[in-house]
């Protein structure tokens, strides 16, 4: 009694987490992937302080790891939850990593060895992995995970795994835990750019999405950090990127601005003319949402490194045999312009993660139109949900930077705080 559950491990959740138990709480955080991170342990710079990402998010996942106060459970999702404030039981399902978590050591004997290469999903579909893998560069846990959709147990891992933790079987298993309070803090999922068809994602090579350039940049990432156009490998000459997509858009019913894509494709087009300064790199944009401390500044900063901006969203990218084709209208000097562009990136929005839905359901809070969890009050009550209890922070409830995610998660730890030493005191 008197512990809190945390759902979903991203920065939100992480930093949730420690608030908690670097105060004495007891905490489960529960992620359903293999590793904690979420969508930050994917990004290369972070801005508004162009830190490397994984610098400052790493440290954090680490502590969870070897905080005395933190039990993590990694590919596991809530079942059911009942029970009111300062007494819920939460069932947990845990999913098989076909790997024993107490022996594994994280060497990667076996990844090396294994002969199969799938799709990443982790590299955002520009990178390959094997069928036995490490989720992402650096795990948390820093260990393997074994595909049975992909592994055609030819055993070759078997014979190399030193502390013979590989299983072919194993079982799903379920766990009860009994908590004062829950933090939701299950992220957000990007827009799946196909939707907008006349962009070419997945017909045209050369059209990529702001999550796959980020992958692409970073020297851990399937490119070594080069950035390349995917149909001949070349570096491109010209990169424009489309706003937008899948934001402030009716006509797909997402009618909400994602808060975050302005200031990444600020972000990814410096650090593209960092490296290659010959690169030319425009902006298509509807108009700059620069709104947070020291934002402005770093627009100011990508003019000054020569990164265009042109305010006017492209209707298609067209292909021919010259190449792709952009035609755009300046809606600040009323002239059409045409780009040859070697490289197209999307910047696409944020949705309500996958099964948001169905844990609202669980716990019987309401979703916005938008799909997100409806806080209590938007103005005054951000973190705090209809239940008492049951708390919320990061991008679940709407898109938000990073910044903003952190604060949230600080936010709800203190409320949840409370309601456990009021549970511990009664
Ligand atoms: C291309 C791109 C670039 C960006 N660049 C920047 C940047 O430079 N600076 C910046 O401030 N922001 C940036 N952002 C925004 C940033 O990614 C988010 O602000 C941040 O990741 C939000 O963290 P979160 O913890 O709320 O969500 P997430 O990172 O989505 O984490 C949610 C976690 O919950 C887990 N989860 C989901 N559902 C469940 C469930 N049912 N059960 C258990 N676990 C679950 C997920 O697996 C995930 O680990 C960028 C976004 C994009 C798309």
């Amino acid at each position: 009694m008197g512990d809190v559950v945390v759902i979903g491990g991203g920065i939100a959740g992480i930093q949730t987490a420690l608030d908690l138990a670097n105060h004495g709480i007891v905490v489960h955080l529960i992620e359903r992937e293999p590793s904690i991170g979420g969508h930050m342990a994917q990004l290369d710079k972070t801005f508004p302080t162009n830190d490397c990402s994984m610098c400052i998010l790493s440290p954090k996942m680490v502590e969870i790891a070897r905080h005395p106060n933190i039990r993590l459970y990694t590919l596991s999702e809530v079942e059911s939850i009942e029970g009111e404030v300062g007494n819920f039981t939460v069932t947990i399902k845990k999913h098989p990593r076909y790997i024993d978590e107490t022996l594994c050591n994280g060497c990667g004997d076996c990844i090396q060895i294994c002969p199969v290469e799938v799709y990443n999903r982790f590299d955002a579909g520009v990178g390959v992995r094997k069928a036995i893998y490490k989720p992402q560069p650096q795990p948390v846990p820093d260990i393997v995970i074994k595909d049975p959709d992909h592994c055609i147990e030819c055993k070759l891992c078997y014979d190399v795994c030193g502390p013979d933790a590989i299983r072919e079987k194993q079982e799903e298993t379920t766990i009860k835990i009994s908590a004062a309070s829950i933090v939701i803090a299950t992220g957000y999922t990007i827009f799946d750019a196909c939707r907008k068809v006349q962009f070419g994602y997945l017909t045209l090579p050369d059209v990529i999405t702001s999550l796959e350039l980020e992958r692409m940049i970073n020297a851990s990432g399937p490119t070594g950090g080069k950035i390349r156009r995917l149909s001949n490998g070349e570096i491109p000459r010209s990169v424009v990127f489309i706003q937008c997509v899948g934001s402030r858009d009716m006509s797909i019913d997402r009618p909400y601005c994602s808060g975050v894509c302005c200031m990444q494709a600020i972000k990814n087009a410096m650090l593209i003319k960092e490296k290659y300064p010959d690169t030319d790199v425009t902006i298509c944009y509807i108009d700059i949402r620069a709104y947070g401390k020291g934002y402005e500044e770093y627009w100011e900063r990508a003019k000054e490194l020569g990164v265009k901006f042109l305010r006017g969203l492209p209707s298609n990218v067209i292909a021919d045999n010259s190449g792709m084709i952009i035609q755009v209208e300046n809606t600040e000097k009323g002239e059409v312009h045409v780009l040859h562009p070697d490289l197209v990136v999307l910047s696409i929005g944020m949705g309500p993660a996958v099964n948001t839905e169905s844990i609202a359901a669980r716990l019987g809070i309401p979703l916005e139109k938008s799909g997100f969890i409806q806080p209590l009050n938007d103005a005054v009550e951000t973190v705090a949900t209809i239940k008492p209890g049951i708390y919320v922070a990061g991008t679940a409830t709407a898109p938000r930077d990073i910044p903003d995610s952190v604060s949230q998660g600080g936010s709800a730890a203190m409320r949840a705080f409370i309601d456990a030493i009021r549970t511990r005191s009664v």
